[in-house]
């Protein structure tokens, strides 16, 4: 793109993050990296590498179209498709070596016609159960007593049984045991229906860092890798975000009292005022709802003004400053800092959501691949990332 708007990505931090959380669990635990959603933003297939280098042992994504890209730059590791695939792409799956995940009997029943019982290939499934975040999975013991029949041919692999809890990042704990309580209640479902379940899992990071005996088998890794963590929770091991976002002026000007900026008038200068615009705006995820937040510029905080446009956003300056000063919208300026927690607190979201939402003409520059490259296993350092060097 041809601006100075990127993201700069550390992937020896998010190995780091990796092992420091992998340190903070039994050796017996199984590491899940989650790199759905362009590895929330990171870049998936650099995610999933850095994270393989951690010694993670399973990927996810949410859809089978995320599992392909990993596979097309050569990722070897199990694969968990978080979300149901539509039956017709069962052979694809097949052929990608995907781990399904399954929520229902039908599923089965309609995926049967692509995946006859005679056919070559063994289907790995893990079963989703719904213990109360009411998204997908099984809630009842008659859904499951349905389900078992088709789990029990010969050509499935019942490679895990799991939940995702719905409060795990909130400090009231009551509705997460709750659901710890009637996941265990469905593990014995589990345990007596004669099927050879592998991993029993629950814990996305939250869960796995907050309550390490709920760990189990598996643990699914996904905020917690790019070193996001629930805002006013005690973590006690040491995380750091991996992304920071830059851009530069591309014009300043002087506003005089009483003059308009941006569209509907939204913003009137109450003085004199130095104004730089920014090319940044909410078709590469800075929303609307960014209005009122803070960059950095001159190692200072300093406002947005205005409403921001699709392409561009415009600051209140602390003077003249020129064109082609650097803005940080997330990171360090010298001292100060604008959070991924404070903007996230703004949008009443969660720091996952900034960082998914930003959008393809944001450049994303690997601060440290050269490190990573000469450093790390070269067995498994994907050829897709050595070309895509920016
Ligand atoms: C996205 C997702 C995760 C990862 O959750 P984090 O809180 O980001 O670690 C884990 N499990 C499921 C089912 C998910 O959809």
């Amino acid at each position: 793109m041809s601006r100075d708007t990127r993201a700069e990505i550390s992937l020896i931090r998010i190995r780091e993050n990796m092992l420091n959380i992998r340190k903070s669990l039994p050796d017996s635990v199984k590491l899940m990296a989650v790199v759905k959603a362009n590895g929330y933003g990171h870049g998936d297939i650099e995610s999933a590498a850095a994270a393989e280098q951690a010694g993670a042992d399973y990927l996810a994504v949410a859809y089978l179209e995320e599992a392909l890209r990993l596979r097309d730059a050569g990722m070897k590791l199990p694969i968990l498709v978080l979300t149901p695939i539509p039956p017709e792409l069962t052979q694809l799956a097949l052929e990608l070596d995907l781990t399904l995940t399954v929520t229902s009997a039908k599923w089965f029943s309609e995926m049967r016609v692509f995946k006859p019982y005679a056919s070559a290939g063994k289907l790995r499934v893990h079963v989703k159960m719904d213990t109360g975040l009411g998204r997908i999975g099984i809630r009842t013991k008659d859904e499951w007593d349905e389900l078992v029949p088709w789990l029990s041919a010969r050509d499935v692999e019942v490679d895990g049984f799991y939940t995702h809890f719905a409060t795990a990042g909130q400090a009231d704990t009551g509705y997460l045991e709750q659901q710890a309580a009637r996941f265990a209640r469905m593990k014995e479902w589990g345990r007596s229906s004669g099927l050879a379940i592998r991993h029993y899992h629950c814990a996305g990071s939250a869960a796995a860092l907050r309550f390490p005996h709920l760990a189990m088998d598996m643990v699914r890794i996904g905020a917690a890798m790019y070193g996001f963590y629930p805002e006013g929770l005690a973590c006690s091991v040491k995380l750091e975000p991996a992304l920071s976002l830059h851009s530069r002026l591309i014009q300043v000007k002087k506003l005089a009292k009483g003059e308009y900026l941006g569209y509907n008038n939204s913003y009137r200068a109450e003085e004199d005022e130095w104004i730089g615009t920014v090319p940044i705006g909410y078709a590469d995820g800075w929303s609307q709802r960014m209005q009122g937040t803070d960059v950095l510029i001159e190692g200072q905080r300093t406002p947005i003004v205005g409403k921001i446009c699709m392409d561009q956003l415009m600051i209140k300056l602390p003077g003249p400053c020129a064109e082609g000063t650097p803005v940080t919208l997330i990171g360090f300026q010298g001292e100060q800092r604008i959070t991924f927690a404070e903007l996230a607190a703004h949008i009443g979201s969660v720091a996952q959501e900034v960082s998914t939402s930003l959008g393809v003409r944001v450049a994303r520059t690997y601060i440290d691949i050269e490190e990573a490259r000469t450093r790390w296993d070269k067995q498994t350092w994907p050829n897709e990332i050595n070309q895509a060097v920016i």
